[in-house]
């Protein structure tokens, strides 16, 4: 088994329950695991990484992705659309994807996750077009070669335009197709036990993409799987209407009517939920995935996190797909998110390592890891080191579970490490080559156009 030790390091930020933030101290590794953290550490047949100035930070962990949007990003024709209207125009080119153009987008969003210090992953792929099934082994496939941790979320839809849904026919699957496909994946990827390395999560796209007995079969089959069960919520007012308008509910009342509530339930978004919708999700623990950047690009709203966090709701931090961020870059999520809240709660919002803690905690906590999100011993090793010798944090030292929030780290990070294993350092993948990859996005990317 492989030993590790970090030592001296000018600070530990353990995100532990003390959120205690550890000066000159040596950490540990045995294997996957954290055996020890302490002063001085002598362990003999150890490989010593020098931490000095160094500042080290828990793996985060990424609540809502779409990783084929890498194909999509940075469009000129939809830079100004909102919601409904980009996913119109964006369905047009997501029918021609295929197992090659996901594998290869599936590295760049979890590369680029990677080098800025995203260690566990949830990504949501609903779009699967006819003939083009399993699109999502593709993705656990391609999440084993960089060393990272996947959450595969199997999306879904089945209301086409033809059925009043919004995307083309040939992209949307029968509830059986659906059902079938969720349980091949669960009972082949699902593993929930200590250092996990692939689990399975249902989530129909919205709920105005699937039908009601489907939205209620996937809770079934998820609480028989001990799964969760994720979907997006609450993003626009147009949603809003549209529940009212045909399933005259608003969307929590109506995902509530389906039986989607609950601990293992976690919804992306959640911008427009009033007073008592927030009550009723801090009553019944169900989660909320902040992605703050998407929001502001589409116009959607500023989610009311303050609130949120104030009330016990679980909450964790995302990128959201790259169509609608255009990046995957949850460190400038966590800075987006702390300006955010500050522009809107004034002194009533989160202090930044509040924020830090969303995107390790958080993210941990409604994912049901207890294997996770922060440096203790005992837990898995996953974990992001800075250079804080660097000019970027001269003078900044004194609060370094701010950093991220306050300061930024504004550029990629000198080590990631998942599971003891160390998948990039200085600039480079230990396990793909980054460059073959971002050619084969752009060589698919054009095709898609
Ligand atoms: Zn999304």
């Amino acid at each position: 088994m492989e030993k590790i030790l970090i030592k001296n390091c000018q600070c530990i930020v353990t995100c532990d329950d003390e959120k205690r933030q550890l000066e000159g101290y040596d950490l540990y590794i045995e294997g996957a695991k954290i055996i020890e953290i302490g002063k001085n550490l002598v362990i003999d047949g150890a490989v010593e990484i020098d931490g000095t100035g160094r500042i080290v930070y828990p793996g985060l962990v990424n609540m809502h992705h779409h990783f084929y949007q890498v194909l999509t990003r940075n469009i000129p024709e939809i830079q100004k659309f909102e919601l409904f209207d980009w996913l119109i125009w964006l369905y047009e080119r997501w029918r021609y994807l295929t197992p090659e153009s996901v594998y290869a987008s599936s590295m760049v969003a979890m590369g680029e996750l990677v080098k800025y210090g995203c260690t566990t992953m949830v990504d949501h792929h609903y779009v699967f077009p006819k003939g083009q099934e399993n699109l999502i082994d593709q993705q656990i496939k391609a999440a084993k070669k960089v060393g990272v941790r996947p959450h595969a979320c199997r999306g879904s839809m089945s209301r086409g335009k033809s059925d009043g849904g919004l995307p083309p026919d040939d992209l949307v699957q029968t509830p059986q197709e659906i059902i079938r496909d969720s349980i091949r994946l669960i009972e082949h990827f699902h593993d929930q036990s200590f250092n996990s390395f692939s689990q399975v999560i249902l989530a129909p796209c919205s709920p105005f993409s699937v039908e009601s007995e489907l939205l209620r079969e996937s809770a079934r089959v998820a609480r028989e799987y001990g799964v969760r069960l994720h979907t997006h919520l609450a993003e626009t007012r147009d949603e809003d209407d549209y529940c009212l308008k045909t399933l005259g509910l608003r969307p929590l009342a109506y995902m509530e009517s389906v039986d989607w509530i609950g601990e293992d339930v976690f919804f992306a978004h959640g911008i427009h939920f009033n007073d008592e919708e927030l009550k009723r999700l801090a009553e019944t623990g169900t989660g909320v995935a902040h992605c703050p950047v998407s929001n502001m690009k589409l116009s959607s709203g500023i989610a009311r996190v303050s609130e949120m966090l104030e009330m016990g709701i679980p909450v964790g931090l995302a990128v959201d797909g790259s169509a609608s961020n255009d990046g995957s870059n949850l460190l400038a999520e966590i800075r987006t998110a702390y300006l955010l809240q500050r522009l809107k709660y004034n002194e009533k919002a989160p202090d930044a390592s509040d924020i830090l803690w969303l995107a390790t905690r958080g993210g941990a906590k409604i994912l049901g890891r207890v294997d996770i999100g922060s440096l203790e011993i005992g837990k898995c090793a996953d974990l992001f080191m800075i250079d804080g010798e660097k000019m970027n944090y001269a003078g900044c030292l004194n609060d370094p579970a701010a950093i991220p929030g306050t300061v930024g780290i504004n550029e990629p990070v000198e080590l990631t490490m998942v599971g003891g294993e160390i998948i990039y350092e200085k600039g480079e993948f230990k396990n793909i080559d980054e460059k073959a990859y971002a050619r084969q996005v752009d060589e698919f990317s054009k095709k898609m156009r």
